[in-house]
């Protein structure tokens, strides 16, 4: 018979992996999410992001991403560092100011399967970041590491600067964590009213259609005039700098390997920014995942406002 996880070795390996969090969730359908999430797509609010229409059962029945599924390891990785642009035009959003948290988490998260498979010959894994269909947010929620803001980012005693990942197994868990509430903004509207672009006029759902943070990164076709008007050209940390939950920033201790080389460039750099030039400061980097072509015509956009 299979043994059981350990919830309280789990949490131990993935903080001294590095995670600033850890929570543990019995891998269910979760279907009042999924009914929230068909809402909003039927509403359009997901723009241009057609995938978004597909793998909806992947999202939130776990089973439907790794047969025999039973356990869901929700853990978060803090992107924040005291690292700070020479530019204060061009600006570029924290999580990017790290090598590709795609690339660093995932990194960990295998660490972290290692550790518990070494414990549990033959179990089944699969590890996500923000790469497989799964709500990450959902998850972070079920698993007690955090709330839904009303900026629709998860945010707990740490603040929100954090991405999140899960590693889906198929043994089940000792004991599994509470789910978080699924708010704690009480009156606070402060993201609300500081969202530049009213992206938030239904509180805990971004509106992707104006959102800057969509449109400037994932968007093949903005409208670069209307975005040139926003202090961000890749991301925008608007709706998270003004949160009193990040009032408190703790900054990740992160070694050279991880901090980006385009930190330095001032105004006239970003002006004569050339490929050669952008592959070799943005690499590992997710900016490179916005393509040469599309950030040099926001850096003009933003050049001629
Ligand atoms: S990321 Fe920026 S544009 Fe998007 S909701 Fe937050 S403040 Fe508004
Ligand atoms: S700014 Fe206020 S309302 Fe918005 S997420 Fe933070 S606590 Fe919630």
């Amino acid at each position: 018979m299979d043994t059981l996880l350990s919830h309280d070795k789990i949490k131990e390996y993935a903080l001294g992996i590095g995670f600033q969090d850890c929570g543990i969730a019995i891998a269910e359908h979760l279907e009042t999410e999924a009914g929230m999430f068909l809402e909003a797509i039927r509403l359009g609010k997901h723009a241009g992001m057609r995938f978004l229409e597909r793998g909806i059962d992947d999202r939130f029945i776990p089973e439907s991403l790794l047969p025999g599924c039973k356990t869901v390891v929700v853990v978060t990785y803090n992107y924040l560092t005291d690292s700070t642009q020479a530019t204060d035009k061009y600006l570029i959003a924290r999580y990017a100011h790290i090598i590709d948290y795609h690339i660093v988490v995932k990194e960990m998260l295998q660490t972290l399967a290692l550790a518990i498979s070494e414990q549990h010959p033959g179990l089944r894994v699969k590890a996500t970041v923000d790469s497989s269909a799964i709500s990450e947010k959902a998850w972070a929620v079920k698993s007690g590491v955090g709330c839904i803001g009303k900026n629709g980012i998860v945010h707990n005693s740490h603040g929100s600067f954090f991405v999140i990942g899960t590693l889906l197994l198929d043994r089940v868990c000792d004991k599994y964590d509470e789910p978080a509430p699924k708010s704690d903004c009480g009156d606070c509207d402060i993201c609300v009213k500081s969202c530049p672009v009213n992206a938030l006029e239904t509180p805990y759902s971004v509106d992707a259609r104006r959102c800057v943070s969509y449109l400037n990164t994932e968007d093949k076709n903005p409208i670069y005039s209307e975005l040139a008007k926003q202090k961000y050209i890749f991301g925008c940390d608007i709706c998270q700098e003004v949160c009193p939950k990040n009032k408190k920033k703790i900054a990740n201790v992160l070694n050279e390997t991880k901090t980006s080389l385009f930190l330095p460039l001032e105004n006239s750099d970003y002006e004569c920014l050339d490929s050669e030039t952008f592959s070799r400061c943005f690499a590992r980097t997710s900016i490179l995942r916005r393509k040469f072509y599309r950030f040099r015509q926001m850096i003009d956009a933003k050049g001629r406002e």
